[in-house]
């Protein structure tokens, strides 16, 4: 089984790219900001008060009350802490333990296509057998609804919004779709909404808020892009009282709790309103917008992001080599990382991801460098 497990096209790119002394990096998804300096005290005075220690596998009472309220305020999801909060080691570690919890041997579970490429080899882990449905590049990155009622034996299905490697955002009416679809076949919604703090345009909607929708839905957070703490290990997942039961099962057995250090330190910051935070997602807004217009005037076409920090345009009108040899001669031809498209799945390619976490000089300088060796690919 972990034999048939592929490798990270990410990783792969990104260790590349680390032994290119001045390479200019648009891989890793891992924001430039320091996090919130409230949450660095908050993080400091938890270590001076002893939360070195384990915390019960489920989470810290504290943090789980904190969450809830932040559910209420944010989410519009109404829960009761103790029994329908997961603590986790990110939301990595809730996805994981969701699809372990979930996933009987040998169910179908739906993948975005293109997707984050760890929900594949996440759902083998768990015994699952991925399918994939479209997202739509000529419609926003919206659910192609088609594609998704090509498959029969599914239980399960992951949807991601604001969605990693497109920036795509589920719109209102994709959700309701989806909200119906999943009453009629009776499937169980895994909602990813790690980018949810990073939204340009329109709101966020968290489909487990939806009373239709409250039973069938595990929604799964984390803080590493909405507070730039990727290194410290926290998200959480939301679940029905016995799912949270076993996916709380699946962390104690798996890494037994999450941070106690980060669980303090979120308590008091969660809600704040961080200065910080709103800096950051100005930041990112600019840099999306100079990106897209770099793109755009050199006639590389790119549907605009409506929320992340990633762009992923398409360089097939104009050169058809792979994603991967892109990537890698661009890298070692041009000094810039960025990841293939087919990372994400057969709908990437001809794509790259650009990850905007560098300052928008560097980031300026990668596009234009991009563009020079796509028009010199392409012979313009
Ligand atoms: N979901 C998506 C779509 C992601 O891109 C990432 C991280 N890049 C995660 C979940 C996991 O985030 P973390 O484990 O750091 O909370």
């Amino acid at each position: 089984m972990v034999k048939e497990l592929e490798g990270s096209g990410i990783r792969i790119i990104w260790e590349k790219a680390l032994k290119i002394k001045d390479a200019i990096r648009m891989d890793i998804g891992d924001p430039d900001f320091p996090p919130p300096t409230k949450i660095i005290h908050e993080l400091k005075k938890a270590i001076d008060e002893g939360y070195t220690h384990y915390a019960p596998s489920s989470g810290l009472a504290e943090a789980k009350e904190a969450i809830a309220r932040k559910l209420k305020y944010q989410n519009g999801i109404y829960v009761e802490p103790e029994k329908e909060v997961v603590v986790t080691p990110g939301a990595s570690g809730a996805l994981f333990a969701a699809l372990v919890a979930t996933v009987k041997p040998g169910d179908g579970v739906l993948i975005p296509n293109p997707g984050w490429p760890l929900y594949t080899q996440m759902v083998k882990l768990a015994g699952g057998t991925p399918y994939y449905y479209r997202l739509e590049e000529n419609n926003d990155y919206q659910i192609d609804f088609e594609s998704l009622e090509k498959h029969k034996d599914v239980r399960l299905i992951i949807v991601n919004s604001p969605h990693n490697p497109t920036g795509g955002v589920l719109n209102q009416q994709t959700l309701t779709q989806l909200k119906d679809i999943a009453n009629e076949k009776d499937l169980t919604v895994i909602s990813d909404e790690a980018y949810e703090a990073i939204i340009f345009e329109g709101k966020h909607i968290s489909i487990g808020s939806w009373s239709e929708m409250r039973d069938r839905t595990i929604s799964i957070f984390s803080f590493s892009k909405t507070f730039s703490i990727p290194g410290l290990r926290l998200g959480y997942a939301v679940a029905p009282p016995e799912v949270a039961e076993a996916i709380s099962k699946v962390v104690l057995y798996t890494s037994t709790c999450a941070n106690s250090i980060t669980q303090r330190a979120i308590v008091n910051t969660i809600i704040e309103e961080h200065n910080e935070v709103k800096e950051m997602l100005d930041e990112y807004r600019l840099r999306r917008d100079i990106v897209f217009e770099l793109l755009t005037e050199a006639g590389i076409r790119c549907v605009k992001p409506k929320g992340t920090f990633y762009l992923f345009p398409s360089y097939g009108g104009i050169i058809k080599i792979d994603s991967s040899e892109f990537a890698l001669r661009l890298l070692e031809e041009s000094k810039v990382s960025v990841v293939p498209g087919s990372s994400f799945g057969s709908e990437g390619e001809y794509h790259v991801r650009l990850s905007c976490t560098a300052s928008s000089e560097k980031i300026v300088e990668g596009v234009n460098r991009i563009i020079k060796f796509i028009n010199r690919l392409g012979g313009m």
